[in-house]
């Protein structure tokens, strides 16, 4: 790219996604039994918008005693219906609930940016397509589960107890029900504190689907609401996604118990590029790595290791690539960068700026780039210069934050990108097949993108090594954890 296109923006009119059609109400109860009940805790709070900072709605925070409730119509309803019905049975459910999530795909989009900050592009062709074709990957298996396993018998496990985190709420909770539905389980699902709004959607959407009650139980509070759940004695299996920190609480807490257990946890990921890579692909998917959906998330490419004869050009590309980001409105079309999700996780990446600044590295933000005084924005980050001791490269920052180190031949840039507690993916961009498979040999990381980057598919499983947690989800492999194989 020459000097004149750098800082070439095109400037668009606004263009928001309207939201009258999204109907949200000003306070929402406990899905438990198939029906909204209030929580016996009598205790409520707001969830807000992240782009704007207005309360959307209140929401309830569920105690001990709902927890029991939940879990308790959980087990009644596995005993009576679930564990009852058919695979065929249990399939035409599922089907109902992916089909309704596809014909309200426009309102559950919406409802996923004004709540979780994420740009429209992303929930509109991500997010809630992905969900549905998760409903309807493992309704497929539901009555084929003796082909999944051949030679076993299949039995199911009863509760699940399902804890998920904000960086995608309702692609998180398709992950955890559809598999867990299929494979004859119940479910008690707690969304994050920050975006409950598309799980409550979703349980009215299994409502109308007619589920038999109790069969999926939606509840909402912090993290005290998600311990209860865990030490429930009704529950089964636990199936969590979110920090490593409160991922090592979870396992301990259950150490010792018959309690299945997955966890999907932090990640660190090495996106490595080779000097026989294309190099202005290699350079979208750098960004598509880190900078769409504003880094949240666990497999975002945040460690860019470039071989060191092309750095100057890829780091140059990179940045007149930045300058062409659109910062601001997540419900805005156009929008590439919408808000991160709270003040906390704001001031958290804004540490780790400070940090990486006091570690000496050089830093980079686009110049053309204005956030709104309103609401929780971080600029688009580039730290060049950096080394496996920086804190910057060796802590998980969930945010647009890219670190640049450089390499010189395979084996170092292997021992370094391995060289992280994290192992949940990778990405790797080279014109050699030989040097793909060489290295996805050698990475431990859980899945391994080649000359892509953050490709998702119902039908591929995934999840990490190490520190980033142990299960897959997706796939054939994401029936695994929900079975007992006799
Ligand atoms: P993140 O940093 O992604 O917010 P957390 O691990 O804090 O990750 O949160 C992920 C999910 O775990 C949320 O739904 C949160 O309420 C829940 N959670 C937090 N603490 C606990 C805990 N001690 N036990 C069970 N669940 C918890």
């Amino acid at each position: 790219m020459t000097k004149e296109n750098i800082g070439l923006k095109w400037e668009y009119a606004p263009s928001p996604e309207a939201t009258d059609h999204a109907k949200i109400n000003k306070q929402y109860e406990l899905f438990i039994n198939g029906k909204f009940t209030k929580p016996n805790s009598k205790k409520c709070y707001n969830t807000i918008n992240p782009a704007t900072e207005e309360v959307i709605a209140k929401i309830a925070d569920a105690n001990e005693k709902d927890v029991d409730l939940a879990v308790t119509s959980a087990k009644t309803a596995y005993d009576k219906y679930w564990k009852k019905l058919s695979g065929a049975e249990r399939a035409k459910y599922i089907f109902r609930i992916a089909r309704v999530i596809q014909e309200r795909s426009r309102e559950l989009a919406v409802i996923e940016s004004l709540n979780g900050g994420k740009a429209i592009r992303e929930s509109r062709d991500f997010d809630i397509p992905t969900a549905a074709n998760h409903f309807f990957y493992y309704a497929g298996w539901a009555d084929k589960l003796e082909y999944a396993f051949p030679n076993k018998k299949v039995q199911s496990l009863g509760v699940a107890a399902q804890i998920i985190p904000w960086n995608f709420p309702l692609l998180m909770a398709a992950w955890k029900i559809a598999p867990a539905l299929a494979t004859g389980n119940t479910v008690v699902l707690k969304p994050a504190e920050s975006t409950p709004l598309t799980a409550l959607k979703l349980a009215e959407i299994i409502q109308d689907c007619d589920l038999p009650p109790g069969v999926v139980n939606i509840i909402t509070g912090f993290g005290a609401t998600g311990a209860a759940m865990v030490n429930h004695p009704m529950v089964s299996k636990v199936a969590f996604t979110g920090s490593t920190d409160v991922g090592k609480l979870i396992q301990k807490s259950i150490a010792g118990t018959t309690k299945k257990l997955t966890l999907e946890l932090g990640g660190k990921a090495a996106n490595i590029v080779f000097d026989d890579a294309p190099i202005n692909q290699a350079v979208e998917g750098i960004v598509n790595g880190i900078f769409f959906n504003q880094g949240h998330v666990c497999c975002a490419g945040s460690r860019l290791f470039v071989q060191e004869n092309i750095a100057e050009e890829v780091i140059s590309k990179l940045k007149a690539r930045m300058q062409t980001l659109l910062v601001g409105n997540p419900l805005d079309k156009n929008t590439d960068i919408g808000a991160i999700n709270s003040k906390e996780q704001l001031d958290k990446i804004n540490n780790y700026l400070k940090i990486g600044v006091n570690e000496g590295l050089e830093i980079y933000q686009s110049d053309n780039c204005s956030l709104p005084k309103k609401g929780f924005f971080c600029k688009p980050t580039l730290f060049i210069g950096a080394a496996q001791s920086n804190r910057v490269v060796q802590e998980e920052i969930f945010g647009p934050v890219l670190t640049i180190q450089t390499f010189r031949t395979i084996e170092e840039v292997i021992e370094k990108a391995n060289n992280i507690p994290y192992g949940l993916s990778a990405g790797v961009w080279t014109d050699k097949g030989s040097k793909i498979f060489n290295l996805t040999s050698k990475m431990r990381a859980g899945v391994v993108w080649a000359n892509t980057y953050n490709k998702f598919d119902p039908t591929s499983p995934f999840g990490g090594y190490k520190e980033s947690g142990f299960g897959r989800e997706g796939g054939l492999h994401g029936l695994a954890p929900y079975v007992n194989l006799i």
